[in-house]
């Protein structure tokens, strides 16, 4: 007799983490069912990548639908991805982010627990921390017990939610995992993003258009690393045996200017700065000159590391934006190959 495969419940899965997590817990064996926000979800534009997914609608400020879910699925696994997750547009509306980045997990929370108790099964839980917990006046390389000062209100709801996961780990014995998760991207991540919207200039220019990219400050530092790792690390954090918080970097950061340079250089331009327009009031003193992470605990503990090179990373970002202008064709499958 076969037994049937497990259960991971992706919240947000039509987003970029989502769909590069549930491809490769497809690719584990797992069942994947996915959930989207009903109505304004990308997946439309996300579908081409979740064939094999069972998409369920679910909107993480119906704080009672998670419960009708554990029931429904009885998923092992539960990755909460879905969240409020620009940054500085969380200042829009602190209220919203407040309530989808932490209400919503202190809900599940309380779901999982109930759900222990009444059917004696524990489920593994995985929450997307963040690094803008650590806010804005960080030194050197930040790990698992480096300070929270959060300086936005999606910064401070991250922080909060985290704690939250700690507590019901330590005080009820849950199985509840932190991500701390460094910027990571992909050609999949939305233009609205920086890096999105400078490969999006290369892959123009390259193509012998030309759209600026509006940027406020070349020196900011990141740790950007590939979704496709991280999300590798998020599976690892729920297949260890026993619960954590981890670090999710590459351990190495990169300036916007490189960033620029590597997508030009990725086309064989080197006038990347031509296609900037400097705009400081971008730039808001909330957030770091830089951030770097310290992933030495998933490497002991997990055995991942980051093995996507920065330089990769983007010219993959660039190309993939290439063929999308050169075909017309927004989104295909073969893009992630
Ligand atoms: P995305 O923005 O690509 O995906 C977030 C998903 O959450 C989207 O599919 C969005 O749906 C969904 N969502 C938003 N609000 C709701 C809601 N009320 N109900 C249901 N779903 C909702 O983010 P990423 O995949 O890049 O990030 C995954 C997680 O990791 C997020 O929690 C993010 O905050 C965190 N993170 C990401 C980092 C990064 O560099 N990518 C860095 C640090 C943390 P819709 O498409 O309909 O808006």
């Amino acid at each position: 007799m076969t037994s049937s495969p497990p259960t991971a419940l992706i919240t947000g899965v039509s987003g970029q983490d989502g769909m590069y997590l549930a491809r490769r817990l497809m690719a584990e064996g797992w069942r994947v069912v996915g959930t989207v926000r009903p109505g304004l979800s990308s997946i439309a534009r996300m579908g081409p990548y979740l064939t094999g997914v069972q998409v369920v609608d679910h909107d993480l400020l119906d704080t009672t639908g998670f419960g009708d879910l554990l029931s429904r699925f009885s998923p092992r696994a539960v990755y909460n991805l879905a969240a409020f997750s620009a940054v500085g547009a969380s200042w829009s509306d602190p209220e919203l982010v407040a309530r989808t980045n932490l209400v919503a997990v202190a809900e599940m929370l309380e779901t999982l627990l109930r759900h222990r108790d009444k059917n004696s099964s524990d489920v593994r839980f995985f929450q997307a921390s963040s690094a803008e917990v650590f806010g804005s006046r960080v030194q050197g390389a930040l790990d698992e017990e480096t300070p929270h000062r959060p300086r936005t209100p999606y910064a401070v709801a991250k922080s909060a939610a985290h704690h939250l996961v700690i507590s019901y780990r330590e005080h009820h014995d849950l199985f509840a995992c932190n991500g701390i998760l460094f910027n990571h991207e992909s050609p999949f991540r939305g233009h609205q993003f920086v890096a999105g919207r400078i490969a999006r200039a290369a892959a123009t220019a390259a193509c012998g258009g030309r759209a600026p990219v509006a940027l406020g400050d070349l020196d900011v530092e990141r740790d950007w690393g590939a979704a496709v790792d991280h999300v590798e690390a998020m599976r690892l954090s729920l297949a260890h045996d026993r619960p954590g918080d981890y670090v999710i970097a590459t351990g190495t950061t990169h300036t916007l200017r490189d960033m620029l340079d590597a997508a030009f250089a990725s086309v064989g331009r080197d006038d990347a700065e031509d296609h900037v327009e400097m705009m400081p009031h971008l730039w808001s003193a909330t957030q770091a000159d830089s951030l770097c992470g310290d992933p030495g605990r998933a490497r002991r503990e997990l055995g991942w590391s980051a093995t996507t090179s920065f330089e990769d990373l983007i010219a993959t970002m660039v190309a993939v934006d290439v063929r999308r202008i050169t075909t017309g064709v927004a989104e295909s499958e073969s893009y992630l190959s």
